[in-house]
């Protein structure tokens, strides 16, 4: 082989690495701030009632519901579906402000249009799509959702179906009704990071807290954190909110089984599995954050968030 054809070989040998690195290589860029996952785990409760609707039967709005077995039998519960807790954290982060422009406009991303850039912050955890040519992989997943006590859903009527309005202003109003999730319900939900930067975590954070004044379908919304006494004690009660931040997981999940149906059961189960974690462990191992203390770490991760992303022009 001639010393042209052997280079020739070597180099078309380099090109299909590269090719195969291509498609194993997550594509994202280099960090030089470590990465670590991220976990939030919390009871949310509503303080009035809610619609979290899917479904329309004839004349009714329905809201979602699953139905669970538990030591009662079978039960339908009320459920906030982790897809529209996402929907509703990506929304509050693109609609914030950003020097009189939406982060929407200022960042040239939006749903379903995402655009997928290296340095977007939104992309970079919730993921996107251009059909055909870049697929980004969404770092935070959502869960949880099931309402602890398997309260019936309230039927309210009201004056007019929105669809309605539009229609000829001479036509009757037509009753209709709506199903709405009783108020006091308590719903344990979790969200998720894998491998990202605690800069990064900042937009996640951000997202989750702005998220709950603003969870709900239609009039009235909004979610706040249920709130406990932590470590047996009556007092002070604090949120009842777990945020982990690790490379190894070492604590028990505080997730509380839908087949529970007693809001003390729920809150006492949430409570001692999140006080279940190996404490001697090096911080950069496991670090898990409890009640109040978790509260203000997501607060600071937010804080950094705004000044970071939606306070400077760049
Ligand atoms: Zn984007």
């Amino acid at each position: 082989m001639s010393d042209r054809n052997r280079k020739g070989d070597i180099m078309a040998k380099a090109a299909t690495n590269d090719e195969k690195n291509a498609k194993t290589l997550s594509g994202l860029p280099e960090s030089a701030e470590p990465r670590r996952h991220y976990d939030i785990y919390a009871v949310l409760e509503a303080p009035q009632e809610l619609y979290f609707g899917d479904e329309k039967e004839v004349n009714i709005n329905i809201v979602e519901k699953v139905r669970v077995a538990t030591a009662k039998g079978v039960v339908e519960k009320c459920y906030i579906a982790p897809s529209k807790r996402r929907g509703v954290e990506r929304r509050c982060l693109l609609w914030s402000d950003a020097g009189g422009r939406l982060l929407m406009d200022k960042l040239q991303c939006g749903i379903p249009n995402t655009c997928c850039r290296d340095d977007c912050p939104v992309c970079a955890v919730f993921g996107g799509l251009i059909a055909g040519e870049k697929t980004f992989i969404g770092r935070l997943t959502h869960g949880g959702g099931v309402a602890v006590a398997p309260e019936i859903a309230l039927e309210k009527q009201r004056a007019m179906h929105p669809a309605l309005i539009a229609k000829e202003k001479d036509d009757p109003p037509m009753p209709y009704r709506k199903e709405y999730a009783q108020p006091g319900l308590l719903y344990p939900i979790s969200n998720h990071l894998l491998s990202v930067t605690q800069m990064e975590f900042g937009a996640a954070a951000y997202a989750f807290l702005l998220s709950l004044h603003r969870l709900g379908a239609g009039n009235p919304k909004g979610l706040g954190f249920a709130r406990a006494a932590w470590n047996g004690r009556s007092e002070p009660v604090e949120p009842l909110l777990v945020v982990d931040s690790y490379r190894v997981p070492l604590g028990e999940r505080p997730l509380v089984s839908p087949s529970i149906t007693d809001n003390q059961d729920a809150v006492h189960r949430f409570v001692r599995l999140a006080e279940t974690y190996k404490k001697d462990s090096d911080e950069e191992a496991f670090q898990r954050r409890l009640g109040t203390e978790a509260l203000e770490f997501l607060q600071s991760c937010a804080a950094e968030f705004e000044k970071r992303v939606l306070r400077t022009d760049s």
